[in-house]
């Protein structure tokens, strides 16, 4: 549900930000012919910004279209492909040329207000001329948090925000791993348990791209050094997608030389698969976490964050000496090694892949 208050209470924080400006916030425009437009037109943005769905980490995933008002005419689309790529607006102004101008402008999220990689795009929007902006929905991110739409607003650019409930909800849906590290500092978390409570090798290979599959929102996948061992380089190649990041993080095993030991042949095998190139071939991204920051799942997860993944992917490998889930009445957590209920417990973990024993099928679990 679209929260109206929180919308009002917006509006209200905006004009006091802008004294003077003459436009008012509504949740969807006063003509119905307008509005059903302003509903066809965002549901476009959220297409286009889809098909960079899991890879535009550490930014969000957003669309952008420009309609001329007078004839309706679609001038200019554009989406967000990745991080250093020009935004969605940019792309559409720049498809668009000179017809951008008096044209209203849908995006998925509030333009960004703020000087990064790209210049901010609420300055684009009203450089081209642009008449008016509908937004799907407020960009939580500190840096953005109603700046961009006060920036327009002060300007004289009219802004509809959220057009209707199952816009804005489509919006969030979207960008929930985005959504979730600026709103909470941790990457949103999928973590895959397979049946039988582990899957490393020659196991772990051919499940790579099925759960990748199956959680198409996340773009890093997180492995420990022991699975990226197991791992042969073909494998690790074939399921990693184009865009997927790669984090491995070097898991404890054991203690003193053994564990020196351990993450000195991890770090090796991983030097070795980076000058093959077989891995920056086929990963956006490729990051170590060592054991020294992140002793342990929980503080890894944390780490996750820092590294600017917005969604991570880890196949649970229950540690040695902590695999003996109590499940007793745990429902769904049954048999989850200790870390990985821990994880689970402490809200680190946001969508569990699970496979079943008889079919080998994922499916995902609720978590409450
Ligand atoms: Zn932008």
């Amino acid at each position: 549900m679209l929260p109206l208050l929180l919308l009002l209470a917006l509006a209200l924080a905006l004009a006091t930000k802008v004294p003077g400006a003459p436009q008012v916030l509504t949740n969807k425009h006063a003509d119905a012919r307008q509005n059903s437009e302003d509903k066809k037109h965002l549901r476009r943005a959220l297409e286009l910004a889809a098909q960079a769905l899991g890879r535009t980490s550490p930014n969000p995933c957003v669309g952008c279209v420009l309609v001329d008002g007078a004839t309706g005419e679609v001038v200019g689309e554009g989406w967000h492909v990745k991080a250093g790529e020009p935004h969605a607006e940019a792309m559409a102004l720049s498809r668009a040329g000179v017809r951008a101008r008096g044209c209203t402008a849908y995006v998925s999220l509030e333009p960004c207000n703020h000087f990064g990689r790209t210049p901010p795009c609420s300055h684009a929007l009203l450089k081209h001329g642009i008449a008016r902006v509908v937004v799907g929905m407020v960009d939580p991110d500190a840096r953005v948090s109603g700046s961009g739409i006060a920036y327009l607003l002060n300007a004289g650019v009219p802004v509809t925000l959220g057009v209707s409930d199952s816009c804005y909800q489509a919006c969030k849906n979207l960008n929930r791993p985005f959504l979730h590290r600026v709103t909470t500092d941790r990457s949103y978390l999928c973590l895959a348990l397979p049946a039988g409570g582990t899957a490393s090798g020659s196991r772990l290979g051919p499940l790579l791209p099925k759960l990748l599959a199956q959680a198409p929102e996340v773009d890093t996948l997180l492995l420990t050094s022991r699975q990226l061992l197991d791992l042969s380089a073909t494998a690790l190649h074939e399921a990693l997608l184009p865009h997927t990041s790669l984090l491995v993080w070097h898991a404890r095993a054991g203690a003193g030389a053994e564990a020196e030991e351990e993450e000195e042949v991890s770090k090796r095998c991983f030097a070795a698969l980076q000058d093959l190139k077989v891995i920056e071939g086929s990963a956006r991204k490729v990051r170590y976490l060592p054991s020294t920051t992140s002793p342990t799942l929980t503080l890894a997860l944390k780490a996750t964050a820092k590294q600017g993944c917005n969604g991570c992917l880890l196949v649970h490998e229950p540690t040695s000496d902590n695999d003996k889930g109590e499940g007793e009445g745990e429902g769904e957590s049954e048999g989850v090694g200790a870390d990985a209920k821990d994880a689970i417990k402490s809200g680190l973990v946001q969508k569990v892949l699970v496979q079943g024993e008889h079919d080998g099928e994922w499916s995902a679990v609720s978590l409450k």
